[in-house]
């Protein structure tokens, strides 16, 4: 093949396309579908994908250039990911190059760095041969300049700027008369990591040989060749321990390496997240009948090498993990590799042992506490067939496995496998969409299935996506689940007590600290805000440029904005009235913590929240502290909900379960009855029974009630009802479409005309109407109104909701219009972004 279709790493509209390029002899045997390569694209140098090939064109080719170089042995990318990603474009309104990018880890983002090496002379010289300009005698400068570039053969502008700070001049004037040449290479962010490393360059008795005849005066030397040589067998040592053990220097070394004794090179080592760490090897445990009768039916499919989706419901501590492994054992054996997904926020090392201890080195794996070495390696072990299971949050979806045979996704209702950035892809979606194309089974794994995915199995339309559900009712150790309490706050508070702890949570803590059991508390902070209010004029300190209030931070003792980084000292008396009665309101765990202090003196609490879990590994050490029993209670956010299981929590108390339930969020109520769920999920694992207390102020709301009851099925029956009724997922489909700009008059003419734009489109083809029309497709678009951040960095930002159904294309649509709108407004400084199946709607 002599000709590649490359699209460059800008993602703009104009760029959203492939560009031809010639392949040069010298790089033919190298360039594969999937290839990264630097391109010469106008002035510049730029990264690129390789997407597909072709014979040399019959056309003109002169114009065309050639691929300057290529990037890595191994192409990071394949025709199937590349596939993938043309979907993605599709699916999400998304360029190409946008959808490739997320597939890759951050250190493969190149960037074109600029190199000087010597020139051939041409330039102004050669085509003038007698202007003044060339007769000109080079400078003391120039000269030192010429050396330098000459000795280097080739060196970076950077370099050369930092060796000659001043002679920016000069080097400019002598690219121009072509005593020296410039040109660009793609550098990646992050290099492989390397060691120095010493060994024996000779055989062990020539080494002998060597030692007899070494003169006195050469000790040290002696001692390196001598500890080479008991080193077994012979491998190459790091540098920087050989001179630490010996106590030698660097130039002992290399005074050997200068007799040609011993080697001293580049050894390449990879990162290992995981290193020096030992995981309890595990074996398979034989199936309880329910887990039986599940991993049969998806063995069935595995073995036929066929396409399938699962879902597979199952209770908390039903032992779905149990499958996830025996099923990946049985795809391994077949030689095929499997995916993981798991939410980031449970990606704990629990979670991680569990697959280490049955797969061990053949476990990769990714989340975002990573360094980007670390995560570059894991990847590679991937790439290069090292590993063949990959345990990771959202983007390991798109893990570079050239065999897949099954994906796994845990907790698969989690609303972290949506990503909020552009692409906007939701990794449930990619991983059916990916196993589709390579023949792979998906398992979706949840105690709470997402209502989209529930109703779809239960449907059981006859489409390929469809799940086949599957259901495991019991606990495996056969023991019960929690019994459940609910208490109503607004009795509590009437009856006298002010407490955040009501008098039956009190005393189920009190019962467990006598019996050295221990508890978990839940504070649902979604719809709570530590925000900073004047308790005279009721002043609320904001963000100047997001019209949100701002959060207070204790630690740093000062106020910032989630959405922009915006940070502010905190008033000492209110800005508005003067008045000193100014502080931080909002149920933070921290007053949690205060409270159990106060009404249980000397109880040791952990606390986990955003603001004890910053650090790398802190997580990881909270929760190990946890389980040595060094503490008698775990408070924190939905982060003590997840994943977790120790034998001793026998209580589960959540402190306020209804402060999410009103937020403007059609899935406000899934949301509470899955944290419920979860979290209640924590108690009585093993032998002890398990108890929970819910604190509510609802406490008659459905999906309180249906949580104490561990009843899915009524949950969903009575959730679909209301779905149905007002019509929103699974009932249609959302097209979240947000638009901002600077000026506001500007922004709300421009979004009329959007929705105008929208109406008119689908009214042509015959789409436009109520959803209440039950018939064929339908879509209607509301708005559109002021974003709930409705100023965003100083942009003011305006939002429609599309509401769609039926088998029409409603995103390329969507796309077309918000195109057309951005065209027509001359000023560029329109944003649009368009999120489909949009997760957050707040
Ligand atoms: P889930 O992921 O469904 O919440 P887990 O996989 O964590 O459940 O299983 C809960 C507990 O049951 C774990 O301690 C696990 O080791 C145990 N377990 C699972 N399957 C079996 C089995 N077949 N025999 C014995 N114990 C099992
Ligand atoms: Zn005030
Ligand atoms: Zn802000």
């Amino acid at each position: 093949m002599e000709m590649a279709r490359v699209i460059v790493d800008v993602p703009s509209k104009d760029t959203d396309r492939p560009f031809d390029y010639l392949i040069p002899e010298r790089l033919r045997p190298w360039i594969e579908v999937g290839s990264r390569v630097g391109v010469p694209f106008g002035h510049r140098t730029l990264q690129g994908f390789v997407v597909s090939l072709h014979p040399r064109p019959e056309m003109e080719t002169s114009k065309m250039k050639p691929i300057q170089e290529i990037l890595d042995v191994m192409p990071p990318l394949s025709p199937e990911l590349i596939e993938l990603g043309e979907w993605m474009k599709e699916r999400y309104a998304c360029r190409l190059i946008t959808a490739l990018q997320s597939m890759l880890p951050t250190a493969l983002k190149g960037k074109a760095e600029r190199y000087i090496s010597l020139g051939d002379g041409s330039g102004l010289e050669a085509e003038q041969p007698d202007s003044l300009f060339a007769l000109l005698p080079e400078s003391e400068l120039e000269q030192q300049l010429i050396a330098f570039v000459s000795q280097r053969g080739e060196v970076s502008l950077q370099q050369l700027t930092r060796a000659f700070p001043d002679a920016a001049q000069a080097i400019k004037g002598l690219i121009e008369r072509g005593r020296l040449s410039e040109h660009q290479q793609i550098k990646d962010k992050l290099q492989k990591k390397t060691l120095k490393a010493v060994g024996l360059a000779v055989t062990a008795e020539e080494a002998e040989g060597i030692l007899a005849s070494f003169p006195a005066k050469a000790r040290r030397q002696k001692e390196i060749l001598q500890h080479l040589l008991e080193m077994e067998p012979f491998l190459p040592l790091p540098l920087k321990d050989l001179l630490q053990t010996l106590g030698v220097t660097a130039g002992t070394v290399k005074a050997l390496a200068d007799k040609g004794w011993v080697t001293l090179e580049d050894v390449e080592v990879f990162r290992d997240p995981y290193r020096g760490r030992n995981f309890k090897p595990s074996e398979p445990l034989a199936l309880t009948s329910e887990q039986q009768h599940v991993y049969d039916r998806i063995v069935r499919t595995l073995d036929q090498r066929a396409h399938g989706v699962f879902l597979l419901h199952g209770v908390t501590g039903s032992g779905k993990t149990e499958i996830y492994l025996q099923t990946i054992a049985r795809c391994l054996d077949q030689g095929r590799q499997a995916i993981v997904l798991v939410p980031e926020i449970s990606l704990t090392p629990q979670m991680v042992e569990r697959f280490k201890g049955r797969f061990g080195d053949r476990v990769a794996v990714m989340h975002s506490r990573l360094s980007d070495g670390e995560r570059y390696d894991e990847w590679r072990k991937i790439r290069e067939g090292r590993a063949s299971v990959v345990v990771g949050a959202r983007s390991a979806v798109f893990a570079p496995f050239d065999n897949l045979g099954l994906i796994i996704m845990d907790e698969e209702h989690e609303t972290s496998y949506k990503q909020e950035e552009t692409p906007k892809y939701h990794a449930r979606d990619v991983a059916i969409h990916r196993a589709y194309r390579t023949g792979a089974a998906v398992i979706l794994g949840s105690a709470t299935p997402s209502l989209e995915s529930y109703h779809a199995a239960r449907s059981q339309a006859q489409d390929d996506f469809a799940p086949v559900l599957l259901e495991m009712k019991a606990r495996a150790l056969g023991n019960k689940l929690p019994a459940v309490r609910v208490i109503d706050m607004r009795e509590e508070l009437r009856e006298g007590n002010r407490s955040m702890f009501s008098r039956p949570l009190h005393e189920a803590i009190a019962g467990r600290l006598e019996r050295g059991e221990q508890t978990v508390l839940l504070l649902n902070r979604r719809g709570y805000s530590t925000f900073v209010m004047c308790r005279s004029c009721g002043y609320v300190a904001g963000c100047p440029e997001c019209d949100i209030s701002l959060t207070y931070h204790q630690k740093s003792n000062n106020l910032r904005c989630h959405y922009c980084g915006y940070a502010a000292k905190t008033p000492e008396v209110c800005p508005d009235c003067g008045s000193e009665h100014i502080r931080y309101f909002g149920t933070g765990t921290q007053r949690v913590e205060e409270e159990l202090a106060k009404l249980f003196p000397g109880i040791r609490v952990i606390r986990m929240d955003v603001d004890t879990t910053t650090e790398k590994g802190s997580h990881e050490k909270l929760l190990k502290q946890f389980r040595e029993k060094k503490a008698d209670v775990l408070l924190g956010t939905q982060m003590v909900a997840k994943g977790l299981d120790f034998p001793d929590v026998t209580l589960v108390g959540v402190i306020t379960a209804d402060s999410a339930l009103n937020l403007p969020d059609f899935r406000a109520a899934e949301k509470t009855f899955q944290l419920l769920t979860q979290v209640a999920g924590r108690a009585g694992r093993h032998q002890l029974p398990g108890e929970v207390v819910i604190q509510s102020y609802t406490p008659e709301h459905y999906s309180i009630v249906h949580a104490s009851g561990h009843d899915y099925l009524s949950f969903v029956k009575d959730e679909l009802k209301h779905r149905k009724a007002l019509h929103y997922p699974p009932y249609c489909r959302l097209i979240l479409v947000t638009l901002s700009h600077e000026q506001l008059p500007l922004l709300v003419r421009m979004a009329e005309n959007f929705a105008a734009g929208i109406k008119s489109e689908a009214d042509r083809r015959g789409w436009f109407g109520s959803l209440d029309r039950f018939d064929a497709s339908a879509l209607d678009i509301l708005g559109p109104v002021a974003s709930p951040i409705p100023r965003l960095k100083n942009r003011y930002r305006f939002q429609c909701m599309i509401k769609w159904r039926g088998t029409m294309d409603a995103v390329s649509l969507t796309r077309s219009v918000a195109e057309q709108l951005q065209d027509s407004a001359r000023d560029s400084t329109l944003q649009i972004s368009i999120d489909v199946d949009p997760q957050m709607l707040m």
